[in-house]
């Protein structure tokens, strides 16, 4: 399961070490926020960042490995913010490469990253890695710099398009996905249109949409100019257009290619299909056949055809 927004997870990650699956292991690094987006509760009722030292994140991942797990997502409401409330000098392209050596770690993930505080650092330590994976999730939320700005989330859709162009320039093959919220108090048709351009412009491999809903206690609950259910609806549905042809067309390019896929177990749907993941996150399915593959084990797949969720091939070792 990815959870796109870490808004949506669980309480459970006020503990520590969070089994994922039997191969891979959420890891929370910290706690908390300081951004206050003008839609979110999460600063509210999780108060302010905290951040768990160094120390015991790198302990509890290597005990992690010696259990048998592989793929470490390393989690934060803006793990870019990892260490300053520590007065650390020591920042999350630090972590990311401490974490990167640790023998046995075979996947690094990590969310959620603000992109106003995306930095070159990090975009070159996950360039240089041997396993931090080639996903970049850059929640935009709105192309509109207007709304970005009503939101309070600081970054201006150009700066956040450069941001892009730093990332392909480093990765030209990364996988680039975000999270948008369509209807936010205020947004017109105008900064509507700008969010579908922007779709057209970074070309996303996946965006997790939303339909803005009023959480009580936040400052845009009360802005003036609420959007209409059937507006909101009804762009919803536009967005959603627009980003399937772009994420099928991202699929496609993938045909014809060998990726190497971290296996999961057999589908849910179907129990002759094999499942796994890229290290861009995307679901691949290939047939069982009579063969059996360890979960956690990596396995190289050439990829036959593509759909928008998900790609099909076959295992050629
Ligand atoms: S960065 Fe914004 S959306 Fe994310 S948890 Fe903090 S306040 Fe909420």
């Amino acid at each position: 399961m990815f959870i796109a927004n870490l808004d949506q997870a669980p309480d459970e990650f006020e503990g520590h070490f969070v089994r994922k699956s039997s191969f891979s292991a959420w890891v929370p690094i910290m706690y908390g926020c300081n951004n206050f987006c003008t839609y979110c509760i999460v600063p509210y009722v999780r108060g302010r960042e905290r951040s768990r030292s160094k120390e015991s994140i790198l302990a509890e991942i290597t005990k992690a490995v010696a259990e048998g797990y592989k793929e470490f997502t390393l989690l934060g409401q803006n793990v870019n913010s990892y260490g300053k409330d520590l007065g650390l000098t020591y920042a999350f392209s630090d972590l990311l490469r401490a974490v990167d050596a640790i023998p046995g770690v075979e996947r690094i993930r990590y969310m959620t990253s603000h992109p106003r505080d995306m930095q070159e650092d990090l975009i070159k330590t996950v360039a240089e890695s041997k396993h931090i994976c080639k996903h970049f999730h850059i929640p935009v939320q709105s192309g509109s710099t207007r709304i970005i700005k009503a939101m309070n989330r600081s970054i201006s859709r150009e700066a956040y398009l450069k941001l892009v162009k730093l990332i392909r320039s480093y990765v030209p093959d990364a996988v680039i996905t975000t999270d948008l919220i369509v209807g936010f108090p205020g947004e017109t048709e105008e900064d509507f249109q700008d969010t579908l351009k922007l779709l057209e412009e970074v070309d996303y491999d996946v965006a997790y949409t939303f339909i803005y809903s009023k959480r009580s206690g936040t400052p845009a609950a009360s802005m003036p100019d609420q959007v209409p259910v059937a507006v909101k609806k009804e762009r919803l549905r536009k967005l959603m257009d627009v980003q399937n042809v772009h994420s099928l067309g991202r699929n496609k390019r993938l045909v014809g290619k060998t990726l190497e896929v971290l296996v999961e177990g057999p589908s849910h749907n179907n129990p002759q299909v094999c499942s796994g993941r890229t290290d861009g996150n995307k679901l691949v399915l290939w047939p069982l056949g009579n063969k059996q593959y360890e979960i956690g084990s990596k396995v190289k797949v050439h990829i036959d055809r593509a759909q928008t969720w998900l790609l099909k091939g076959s295992v050629i070792e």
